[in-house]
């Protein structure tokens, strides 16, 4: 008799549920063993008994967190079934940022996918997305509304390039968040032929060192000590999203705000964020990556987690695909939820906030 989708996965209050493994996916508390898709703060949470995830994750997670985030700490190999419990489990790419992961469950015949964040387009510093054929998909909706289509990346970065061009003497200050966005957006850069150093706010520092260390190339990217900000003329700054309207980014030479995240389509939160240089650089998929997907993974039965919920619901109900919000909690903080919630967590924030 084949299990009913709810038998494999159901929700709680610390997220989303395996009855049969005996475990949460991303949960947002503490508990005994948790599958993480990706390194997010808002998803990979510190005090679990039990991870498995990718080895960048964990590496991100130890980065993030110190190395005692978990009681135990078990890699999962992309592509390898692994038996957990009474169910299977699988972790393939997610395109999002480094080490990110969709899992697939099955049992008794029945595939449910959990993509967690994902993107269909490229980005250099992660494998791409990769489609895991299931019964049932479950998928975030931040921006899950027909008017989001995020352009080519290479043209965003392009219009940053040409600004650093035209004023040679001010220096732009990128508000990218720490994990993923700042190292695509370093990335894309290098991709251009920018060969300057590309300067740090503190808060980029540990995971940047990481990214590269697992192979990416970002080129020569030092700190910003506070008494060399005068001298930045001309420079590339990256700095957390919470950096580009405080003090610490006013101290450099007649700075130019930039700000990398899929919201700068909305012009008025540009505006109200005090955005001169909008860059629409988005991790998670736009409108149309989102419907393409749903179709791509077969699935008859769509779950969405969280963001513009109702118009993804709506949408495959009238592609005859059964689908429900489940109006989860506690997801979305990472830095592309809202742009006046675009903060790192409090531990990097704290990295550098002298003047
Ligand atoms: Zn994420
Ligand atoms: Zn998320």
């Amino acid at each position: 008799m084949a299990l009913r989708s709810t038998d494999i996965l159901t929700q709680t209050p610390q997220g989303l549920y395996c009855p049969l493994g005996d475990f949460h996916v991303d949960p947002i508390r503490p508990v005994a063993r948790a599958l993480v898709t990706h390194g997010h703060s808002d998803h990979a949470r510190a005090g679990h008994q039990a991870v498995m995830a990718t080895r960048e994750t964990l590496r991100i997670m130890g980065v993030r967190y110190g190395d005692d985030f978990a009681g135990t700490t078990q890699e999962a190999p992309l592509g390898a079934k692994v038996k957990v419990g009474g169910v299977t489990v699988r972790f393939s790419p997610a395109g999002h940022v480094l080490g990110s992961a969709q899992i697939a469950i099955e049992a008794g015949g029945t595939r449910i996918v959990v993509s967690g964040d994902y993107k269909r387009a490229p980005d250099p510093t992660c494998l791409p997305y990769e489609v895991v054929p299931c019964d049932v998909f479950i998928t975030e909706a931040t921006f899950g509304l027909p008017v989001f289509r995020h352009p080519d990346t290479r043209e965003e970065v392009r219009k940053l390039l040409a600004s650093v061009a035209l004023f040679p003497e001010r220096a732009h200050i990128v508000g990218a968040y720490a994990l993923g966005k700042a190292q695509r957006v370093m990335a894309l850069l290098r991709e251009e032929g920018y060969d300057r150093p590309l300067h740090l706010h503190g808060a980029m520092e540990r995971l940047t060192e990481l990214y590269k260390s697992e192979g990416i190339p970002l080129g020569e990217t030092p700190k910003v000590a506070a008494a060399d900000r005068a001298k930045l003329a001309g420079a590339i700054v990256l700095c957390p999203p919470s950096s580009i309207q405080d003090l610490w980014s006013r101290r450099f030479p007649d700075p130019v705000t930039c700000f990398a995240s899929g919201w700068m389509q909305v012009r008025a939160r540009a505006r109200q964020k005090g955005v001169e240089l909008p860059l629409v650089i988005s991790d998670h998929s736009d409108w149309d990556d989102l419907c393409a997907t749903i179709l791509e993974t077969g699935a008859g039965e769509v779950w969405v987690t969280h963001g513009q919920e109702d118009a993804l619901v709506h949408w495959c109900t009238g592609r005859g695909i059964k689908a429900k919000p489940l109006h989860m909690l506690g997801y979305g903080d990472d830095g592309e939820a809202e742009p006046d919630e675009g903060r790192p967590s409090g531990r990097e924030e704290s990295a550098e906030t002298a003047p």
